[in-house]
């Protein structure tokens, strides 16, 4: 026999028993965009190599080195999985004029691909809930974006994750705090590993947002972005702060908070949770007013963030948050020849006409072990269908649970027997 072919490492199934945890989260977040406007778009999950490269950075642990990217074989095209969310949508609101004379407000889910290592919390295909806010500069949309990361979180149930403050200013404050950051790693660049001493020099704000322990001490002591902010991006930072406040929303500032992405200004925030160990961000995100631009369209201002979906999972799980079970109303339990089956066949689809959810047994199995499947199906009601029925053209109808009684009931009377069943239930 053939060796069992397995999945891509760090590439997951979702298997069945985990649905209606996917569906409860789903379901939830798809209730809270629309609550707040948003509208969802979808992308395609191979772009051109090139959108990211310009989008993300030249010198980003993403570009350098987890995209999976290949040559298309057939003409020759550079393409790549998408490794996030925002530069495909930014491309699809340009290439389709969406920001002809208004803001748009869109959100996006679906796999991303990154060649990490893979571990609890990270993966190399994961899934994403995105949020982006184009064509609106203040700091209210800013506050929107970090307001609705908090109502998600009651929605869904979870508590304890944090959220971290940000403020990366303005290109020329950047410029202006480059020399002095750039001096503070010479200062210490025995220290550096080798991904720091590569990005000195070509992205020094990069290097403070390593995951080496031995470099935290100096990252902590860098100066400070925030100090050197223009009095306009001061400003805008302080609406934000002022408005996440009036929320009730805590937060802490962190100075050294500078995303792993290069088209960030002005805000940056992460929510932080400390249940999930080091991968303890569920979602993270900021401002980008010059990504648009970027891209090659006509400079317009951005914000938005992107929500890690198996972290958010699992924080679930390990609340324990009670989840929707998403078992069947009526399993259908039935044997017999011929007749009985296609009365079986009839009865199944009358309930489901009448819009219930029916398990049809299938394969074999005398009305003993079926009923046995049936309990376990998780249905409230199990509907026999047997010699006697199919000649009565009739049915059972049999509560599984709170032990009502067995009543019997003709075809068209079945769905409302079936539901006095389930309410009894
Ligand atoms: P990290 O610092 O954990 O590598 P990041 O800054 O690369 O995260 P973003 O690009 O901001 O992450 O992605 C937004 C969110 O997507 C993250 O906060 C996280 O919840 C999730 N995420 C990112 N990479 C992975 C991954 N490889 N596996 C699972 N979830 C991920
Ligand atoms: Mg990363």
């Amino acid at each position: 026999m053939a060796d069992t072919i397995q999945a891509v490492r760090g590439m997951n199934d979702v298997l069945p028993d985990e649905a209606p945890l996917w569906a409860f989260f789903e379901d939830t977040v798809r209730a809270w965009l629309h609550r707040y406007g948003y509208r969802r778009i979808r992308m395609p999950i191979v772009e051109r190599t090139e959108l990211f490269v310009r989008s993300i950075g030249e010198v980003t642990d993403i570009v350098e080195k987890e995209m999976y990217s290949f040559e298309d074989r057939l003409n020759g095209e550079q393409l790549t999985l998408r490794p996030e969310g925002t530069a495909s949508c930014v491309r699809a609101v340009l290439q389709h004029n969406l920001l002809h004379g208004t803001g748009q407000r869109l959100w996006y889910e679906g796999p991303m691909f990154r060649h990490e290592r893979p571990q609890k919390g990270r993966y190399r295909q994961f899934h994403q809930i995105g949020v982006e806010a184009l064509g609106y500069a203040d700091a209210e949309i800013d506050a929107e974006l970090i307001v609705m990361g908090a109502r998600l979180w009651a929605d869904l149930g979870l508590t304890g994750i944090a959220l971290q403050l940000n403020s990366l200013g303005s290109t020329e404050a950047r410029l202006r705090h480059r020399a002095k950051l750039i001096a503070h790693l010479e200062a210490h660049v025995d220290l550096l590993d080798d991904d720091a001493k590569r990005r000195m020099h070509t992205n020094p704000l990069r290097v403070l947002d390593t995951k080496n322990p031995a470099l935290q001490a100096m990252a902590a002591a860098a100066p400070r972005l925030l100090d050197d902010l223009d009095d306009a991006d001061r400003a805008h930072f302080e609406t934000v702060q002022r408005l996440v406040r009036a929320a009730g929303i805590d937060f802490t500032i962190e100075p050294r908070l500078v995303r792993g992405l290069d088209y960030y200004n002005r805000t940056v925030f992460e929510w932080v949770t400390t249940t999930l160990g080091a991968q303890g961000t569920v979602c993270a995100g900021g401002r980008y007013d010059g990504l648009i631009a970027q891209i090659g369209g006509k400079p317009a201002p951005g914000a938005g963030f992107a929500m890690g979906i198996e972290r958010l999972l699992a924080m679930l799980v390990d609340a324990q948050v009670a989840v929707p079970a998403q078992a069947p109303d009526v399993y259908l339990v039935w044997a017999g020849d011929a007749p009985v089956a296609a009365h079986a066949w009839t009865v199944a689809e009358a309930l489901r006409g009448a819009g219930l959810a029916v398990l049809m047994h299938a394969g074999e199995g005398g009305f003993k072990a079926q009923m046995k499947r049936a309990d376990a199906s998780g249905a409230t009601v199990a509907v026999i269908v047997g010699d006697d029925e199919a000649a009565r053209g009739d049915v059972a109808v049999k509560p599984l649970r709170g032990g009502g009684e067995q009543r019997r009931a003709a075809v068209a009377e079945a769905p409302a027997t079936v539901r006095a069943a389930a309410m009894a239930a």
